[in-house]
């Protein structure tokens, strides 16, 4: 644990704009464990994707399930997205913190800001598309939108690396594997911080 003085594990927050890829990051993160960590499952009322497994992607409930927990305080933030509701219970990432292990939570924007207000002494990650230029490149060559759509997407980005101020990193997703070595580094340099600024 480095130069750390409580016992406590690190939170790791890793958030990023819709569809730059923080699902498929997370994934190779767990898949790799490319350090130690846990993986903080969080409830959804969407419903399962074809190879999902509930209790292990996400806890899957229906509405009435999640509104209870909202109302039993048990999620330490949450959300809706597009009609669905996403949440991160709160008992086990206490839990898992106090016994010394590292949490990871993959969640949006929103959320993390909920977190943040909450817990500050987690480390904030947020992943980026490679860069606007780029983006308005993929968003061309796929050639399906029309000039408009596009200049409201990147009116979207923009605003989208507008929020990255509220993070600690900005880990640029070009590959997968780089984008899961920078946060690997990241994590090693926070345990041997000595203290925060
Ligand atoms: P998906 O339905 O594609 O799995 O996830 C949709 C969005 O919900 C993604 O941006 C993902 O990061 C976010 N998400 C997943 N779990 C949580 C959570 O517990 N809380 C919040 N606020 N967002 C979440």
């Amino acid at each position: 644990m480095g130069v750390n003085m409580s016992n406590k594990g690190l939170l790791i927050v890793l958030s990023g704009p819709s569809g730059v890829g923080k699902g498929t990051v997370k994934t190779e993160m767990v898949r790799q464990q490319a350090f130690p960590f846990e993986y903080s499952v969080s409830m959804t009322t969407r419903k399962p994707r074809q190879g999902e497994v509930d209790g292990k992607d996400y806890f899957f409930v229906d509405e009435e399930r999640f509104k209870n927990a909202v109302a039993n305080k048990e999620l330490l933030e949450y959300n809706q997205y597009v009609g669905n509701y996403y949440g991160t219970p709160l008992a086990p990432v206490k839990e898992m913190l106090n016994m010394g292990k590292d949490v990871l939570l993959e969640i949006d924007v929103n959320g993390a800001k909920q977190v943040r207000s909450l817990m500050p002494d987690g480390v904030f990650i947020f992943l980026t598309p490679p860069d606007l230029h780029e983006l308005k490149h993929r968003i061309v060559n796929r050639g399906t939108d029309s000039d408009k759509a596009i200049d409201l997407r990147m009116q979207q980005a923009r605003q989208e690396i507008l929020m990255m101020q509220d993070y600690d990193y900005a880990v640029v997703n070009d590959t997968v594997a780089n984008a899961v070595d920078h946060i690997k580094a990241i994590v090693e340099s926070e345990h041997v911080r000595i203290a925060r600024v």
